[in-house]
């Protein structure tokens, strides 16, 4: 009998494994000037650096022998800077390589000024097939202005190596930051474009606290801070990015040549996925959370109306360096209802190109009340946030301009009044 898109729907609540493996390396060599990530700046032969990437080594073991990696589709190392590890990168990679059977896409994320030749090779040695590259600018005075270690030439060199290994490469780009302008940024995407990578990905920058550039501009926002400036130059990326073959399939991501990130997909479809390391996220069904308490049985019961559970690692890098087991860690812990789950389904599909599509939009109606539901996809039509097209309903560029907006509205579902 074949299977509707409805009973799909409706599995992905009881899978007992994980679709996606998260590991983070919280480590960089410098703190650049925008950035709030758990990340701490360090220097190469840390030995706290060593014995983390050991304890996560540990943990991997410890799912891969409970059966909890078996059908892992796509791992990411992320950070941080995962290439400041040097050969403790290639020991990681290879080893979930060789525990997660199903693997057919494995991602690390790489800094210029990290990432040698010999590096590049060693990692697709250990199976990594794809390198995301935080490039930022190819203008040295705007990398400069972020706190950035890195240069232009650098990361041309990067990219070399990454294309040596045969590796699939990523590129980020960061828009409405200092120094930039309308015609640097044209540059920027202009030179990326003539690398002739296939995947990049593109973000406004954001002020946040407890960041140099938080400090410094508490005051008063920056001029290059502001919001028509980063709507135009997201509008601009769209149209190169376009032009030369590009699909956003994300808010933020563009690709061709069928090299859209597998990993990323599985967060935005709602794959129950596994982090490991400090401050990383995981997304579990109710029944993939009860078999993770039996290697974590620190982790309290979850209440018996819960659909899934997201997790965030507590545990600090020290204390994860220590050796600590998954039965040693501290977590955070959400218990989503039904509800909840439906709603967070619709606010994570409205980030995709793909949109909500109706089964989607049906199977959110019989956890959602209809009449909010109705309510409220026609105000977010009405306010231009979304669009009919294709049996789904899609964000529109102003939906994605005004993100917060949209997906708060989606979220908002969840509560129950
Ligand atoms: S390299 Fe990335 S993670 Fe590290 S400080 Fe800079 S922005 Fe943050």
């Amino acid at each position: 009998m074949a299977v509707s898109m409805w009973d799909k729907l409706a599995d992905r609540l009881h899978a007992q494994s994980v679709a996606a493996l998260y590991l983070h390396i919280p480590f960089c060599k410098s703190k650049c000037f925008y950035c709030d990530f758990s990340s701490w700046a360090t220097t190469t032969g840390d030995p706290v650096m060593k014995h983390y990437t050991k304890a996560l080594m540990q943990q991997v073991d410890e799912l891969a022998a409970a059966g909890f990696l078996d059908s892992c589709e796509t791992a990411y190392i992320g950070g941080g800077t995962p290439t400041l590890l040097g050969e403790g990168l290639f020991s990681l990679a290879a080893q979930v390589r060789s525990v997660c059977l199903q693997l057919h896409e494995f991602s690390s994320e790489a800094n210029p000024e990290s990432l040698t030749p010999d590096l590049a090779g060693l990692l697709a040695d250990g199976g990594v097939t794809r390198l995301s590259l935080g490039v930022q600018s190819f203008v040295d005075a705007e990398l400069a202005a972020l706190g950035r270690i890195h240069t232009s030439e650098h990361a041309r060199a990067a990219i070399r190596s990454a294309a040596d290994a045969k590796l699939d490469v990523s590129l980020d780009f960061m828009c409405a930051i200092p120094e930039q302008t309308d015609e640097s940024w044209k540059e920027s995407l202009e030179q990326f474009l003539a690398c002739g990578i296939d995947h990049v990905s593109v973000y406004p920058l954001q002020i946040e606290e407890n960041t140099v550039f938080g400090q410094r501009y508490e005051e008063r926002d920056p001029a290059w801070h502001d919001q028509d400036i980063q709507a135009a130059r997201m509008l601009q990326a769209q149209k190169q990015l376009a032009e030369a073959g590009f699909e956003r399939y994300e808010v933020a991501s563009y690709a061709r040549n069928d090299k859209a990130c597998q990993h990323n997909r599985a967060y935005w479809t709602t794959k129950p996925y596994l982090g490991l390391g400090t401050s990383a996220a995981s997304m579990l069904t109710h029944e993939g959370y009860e078999r993770f308490c039996q290697l974590a049985p620190q982790l309290e019961r979850a209440p018996h109306d819960t659909a899934r559970v997201r997790l965030v690692c507590m545990s600090s890098r020290e204390a994860i360096a220590r050796g600590a087991s998954l039965a040693e860690l501290d977590f955070e812990l959400e218990f989503l209802s039904k509800t909840e789950a439906a709603a967070e389904d619709l606010m994570l599909a409205a980030r995709t190109i793909a949109g909500i599509t109706d089964e989607l939009y049906e199977h959110a109606g019989s956890c959602i009340d209809k009449g909010r539901l109705e309510q409220s996809f026609e105000t977010l039509l009405k306010d231009g946030l979304l669009e009919r097209r294709e049996a789904a309903y899609i964000p529109t560029e102003r939906g994605w301009l005004v993100g917060n907006e949209l997906y708060g509205a989606l979220w908002g579902l969840a509560s129950e009044d």
